[in-house]
């Protein structure tokens, strides 16, 4: 262990998974960067951690962007030190079935989970590398097996997974692990947002999914937190190219 804390960038921290991850790897004792789009809406992902006695900075960068990274990730390395974890969990949904899929719901889910995840990864390695050592863990879905009305998502979900094992073979011999977490239906507000969009009710949907999971339940952000967590701990240095689905029961 370092004697510094070791500082992980957190994106799409302001809800969801990602803020419980970000509070997760505060309370294992990292320094944590919380990114999304807007500063302001990771004030509350903040003030609770520092509230627990962690420490965290709030970041405003759209994960697409490449010069917002780029200053993201330099302003991280300047105020907290040099970022060696990075979980790339920002997402977005845009569903459509194929034949109603229009150029911006493409471009904007491949946008945001592939390019963002790239852009960060990328700036974010060459502390890693600089350090020899380093985690970056991207947030895959079980979508990635396919899922009517996903195209995009579905293809960035895949897509994410042959860039995990792409990192792991190129940052392995620098000290860095790359992983993905594949989680199936995790209660959130993206979740939230499906049901509205398919106009059932949340409550109602979450019946229904737990009677299809083998542990009977639903997963909730702690659990993908949970796994983040192993990942991105000093421990796991010999586990990278993984794709660990988080989702109840196997997966096909
Ligand atoms: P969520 O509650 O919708 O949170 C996603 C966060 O990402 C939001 O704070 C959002 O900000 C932020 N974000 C969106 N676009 C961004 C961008 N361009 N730059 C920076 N931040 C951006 O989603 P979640 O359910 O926690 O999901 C987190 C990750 O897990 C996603 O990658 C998702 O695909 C994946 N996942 C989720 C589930 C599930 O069941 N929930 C299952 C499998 C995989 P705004 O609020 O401003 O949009």
């Amino acid at each position: 262990m370092s004697e510094e804390p070791r500082v992980a960038i957190v994106t799409g921290a302001a809800r969801g998974i990602g803020a419980a991850t970000a509070r997760r790897l505060a309370a294992d004792g990292l320094t944590v960067a919380v990114v999304d789009l807007d500063e302001s809406a990771t004030e509350q992902t903040v003030a609770g951690i520092v509230a627990a006695g962690g420490r965290a900075l709030g970041v405003a960068a759209d994960v697409a962007d490449r010069a917002r990274v780029a200053a993201a990730v330099d302003r991280v390395a300047a105020e907290l030190g040099p970022p060696t974890v990075l979980v790339n969990n920002a997402g977005v949904l845009r569903d459509n079935l194929l034949f109603k899929m229009t150029d911006a719901d493409w471009d904007t889910v491949l946008g945001v989970h592939l390019r963002g995840a790239f852009l960060f990864s990328q700036a974010a390695q060459r502390h890693m590398v600089e350090q020899r050592w380093g985690r970056i863990v991207n947030l895959s879905s079980t979508s990635a097996l396919g899922n009517r009305g996903q195209a995009n998502y579905a293809a960035a979900k895949a897509g994410l997974q042959g860039f995990t094992k792409t990192l792991a073979i190129e940052l392995g011999p620098f000290g860095v692990t790359v992983n993905a977490v594949a989680p199936g239906f995790i209660v959130t507000d993206m979740t939230a947002a499906t049901a509205a969009r398919m106009k059932v009710d949340f409550a109602e949907l979450q019946k229904h999914t737990e009677s299809t999971i083998p542990v009977r339940r639903v997963g909730r952000p702690d659990d993908v937190a949970h796994t983040i967590s192993f990942l991105v701990s000093e421990g796991a240095s010999f586990v990278s190219g993984q794709v660990v689905y988080v989702a109840g029961g196997p997966q096909d």
